[in-house]
This record gives structure tokens, C-alpha cells and sequence, in this order.
């Protein structure tokens, strides 16, 4: 496009006459769930900094009225010394009002491992969890699975569905994900740093990311079942969205979003939608039901290339980001 279109445009938009009338006001809707508790980086930070991470991000969380359901990794728990502090971290997320689901003991993808053995880890990651709902009268009704990964093979995938099932599982699913997980890895260690320039860039180009990320969703789920369902968002417990989760919300209402429980978002037909997606990568529902309907996804934004090299950079040199995806 040439300087002389570019400037055209807008200028377009700006006197167009759809400007004056009344745009329909949207109502999209969306639930938010946060992965990997008590934290994504839970190796790494003392119990007290988790405990610091989950008061912030609770706070905004509740003052906000956001409806979430946090999944839980209780293998993160056992620190020797801080385990009592790490239980109570968790804790912290029913004393504000949310709900808890399982997301594996260790984090174990289905696609990595026997059926078996994940199935023992999805049973190893309820003890803790099931103890703390169950003194409210809560249940544990949420499954996520760690890297989005649903099984390699259908026959898998069915399997371990319908031991979900049997355990009293309704699956997550996830449509909106702007990769938390890369911008929070590097997010901690300029903080760590005290670099603030780099944190800014990693926040602007984190919200700037999922707000691409969010158009393009709405585009590809209207496209595929005809309108915008009610979308669920995937983020991840760090400090990234412990600091700056409120200008993510923001980034969602300027969209037209309003928050909603998990359980409403469920209650969409676009979940129930046939769907026989099998990979090595897990991937989100909208792809899952573009594959399901022989399509092949396109368009989607390019993730900073910059983030993906810082983080590989830290691997290399400190160890300090995970060599593993977070989802
Ligand atoms: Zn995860």
C-alpha cells in the first residue's frame, strides 16, 4: 500500500456516513480462566512472592467483578518449607470468590504420555484442590488440559474424555489466547531487573497482541459457526497479569465484551459443536472446529518475534524462563 493510500483511508473512515448513524452496540461475552496456579513460574518464586502475585491479581480480579476459574498444578504445592504457604495461596483464590478446576498434578500433556499415567496424574491433581472446595461446599467440575494437548489419536482423545466424565469433569475449552505465557517469562526477568523500558515494551505489545488476537477470533468464530460465540480466554497466573491484568479487561471492554461465569460460556451450542481435532500441538476450539470442518486456519497475527528470541535468550544464559510452553 502506498503513503498516499494510507492517508486516504482514514480519512474515509473519519467522513463516512455510518459515522453519524447509531452503530448496533455490541454484546460480546466472555469468560476468563488463568492457568498453571499457584503460578506459572512456581518453581522459581518463593512462597511469598506467589502469595504477593496472587493478592494483587485476586484484588483486581474481585474489585473488577470478574467471574474466573483458576486450574490448579498441586505438584507446585510441595516445596519443602513452603508447602502450608503455597496451600494457602490457592486458598486465597476461593476466600475472593472464585472457582478452582484441575489442570493435572505435574502439568502432564496427553499427547507426551500413556493414557495411564495421565489419567493417575489428573486423579493425583484433585487431593489438595477437592479438600478446599469441599470445606465450601463447592465442587470440583473443571478440567484443562496442560498445553491445550487433547490427545494424538481419537481413540485417545475419547478415552480420556470419558474418564473426565466419569470423574465429574466438564472440559475447558479455550478460544481466545494471546500467549500469556511468553510475554510473562520475560516480563518477570525485567522485573527482576528493575528494567522498566522493558517492561513497557512487553506491555505494550502483550496488550496490543491479545487485542489482535481477540479481532481475529471474532472473525474466524463468526466465519465458522455463523455468529461470535460466547468466547473463553486462556491466560496464565504471573506477575504479567498480577500488574497489568486490568488494562487487559480494559483492552476486552473496548471490544464490547462483558465478563461471564465459565459456566455460562458452556452453556453456548458452539461447544457442543462436532469436533474431531487430533495433533502433536494442542491448539484452541476455533482451530479445532476448522479442522473438524476440513478448514485450514489463516491470518492469523504473527507473534513478536522479538519476545520469542528474548526468551530463548534467558534460556540459554540464565535458565530463568522455561524451556517448556506454559499453557
Ligand atoms: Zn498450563
Amino acid at each position: 500500500m502506498t503513503r498516499r493510500l494510507l492517508f486516504v483511508i482514514p480519512l474515509l473512515v473519519v467522513f463516512s456516513p455510518c459515522t453519524f448513524s447509531q452503530a448496533p452496540k455490541l454484546d460480546r461475552q466472555v469468560a476468563v480462566t488463568i492457568d498453571d496456579l499457584p503460578a506459572g513460574m512456581a518453581d522459581r518464586l518463593p512462597a511469598a512472592d506467589i502469595t504477593a502475585m496472587t493478592t494483587k491479581l485476586l484484588t483486581t480480579l474481585r474489585d473488577q467483578k470478574i467471574p474466573v476459574v483458576g486450574f490448579v498444578n498441586e505438584k507446585k504445592l510441595y516445596k519443602p518449607g513452603e508447602v502450608d504457604e503455597r496451600i494457602k495461596a490457592l486458598q486465597m483464590w476461593l476466600d475472593y470468590g472464585f472457582e478452582l478446576g484441575n489442570h493435572t498434578f505435574s502439568h502432564m500433556s496427553l499427547n507426551q504420555r500413556e493414557l495411564k499415567d495421565w489419567e493417575d496424574d489428573v486423579v493425583q491433581g484433585e487431593t489438595v484442590t477437592r479438600m478446599l472446595v469441599a470445606q465450601r461446599k463447592m465442587k470440583l467440575r473443571y478440567f484443562r488440559h496442560p498445553y491445550l494437548d487433547t490427545g494424538r489419536d481419537l481413540e485417545t482423545r475419547r478415552k480420556a474424555e470419558e474418564f473426565l466424565t466419569r470423574r465429574g469433569y466438564r472440559i475447558a475449552p479455550i478460544t481466545l489466547d494471546g500467549w500469556d505465557w511468553a510475554f510473562a517469562g520475560i516480563y518477570e526477568d525485567a522485573k527482576k531487573r528493575n528494567d522498566t523500558a522493558m517492561q513497557q515494551q512487553i506491555v505494550k505489545d502483550y496488550l496490543a497482541y491479545h487485542d489482535a488476537v481477540f479481532a481475529y477470533s471474532e472473525q474466524q468464530s463468526a466465519k465458522l459457526v455463523g455468529y461470535e460465540p460466547k468466547q473463553i480466554l486462556l491466560l496464565h497466573a504471573s506477575n504479567l497479569e498480577a500488574d497489568h491484568i486490568g488494562e487487559l479487561l480494559d483492552v476486552l471492554r473496548k471490544r464490547g465484551y462483558r465478563f461471564i461465569p465459565l459456566q455460562d460460556a458452556l452453556s453456548d451450542p458452539v461447544y457442543s459443536l462436532p469436533d474431531t481435532y487430533v495433533g502433536e500441538e494442542g491448539t484452541g476450539w476455533i482451530d479445532h472446529w476448522a479442522i473438524t470442518q476440513g478448514k485450514i486456519p489463516q491470518g492469523a497475527p504473527v507473534f513478536p518475534q522479538w519476545v520469542i528470541d528474548r526468551s530463548k535468550e534467558l534460556r540459554l544464559s540464565t535458565g530463568q524462563v522455561s524451556a517448556e510452553p506454559q499453557y
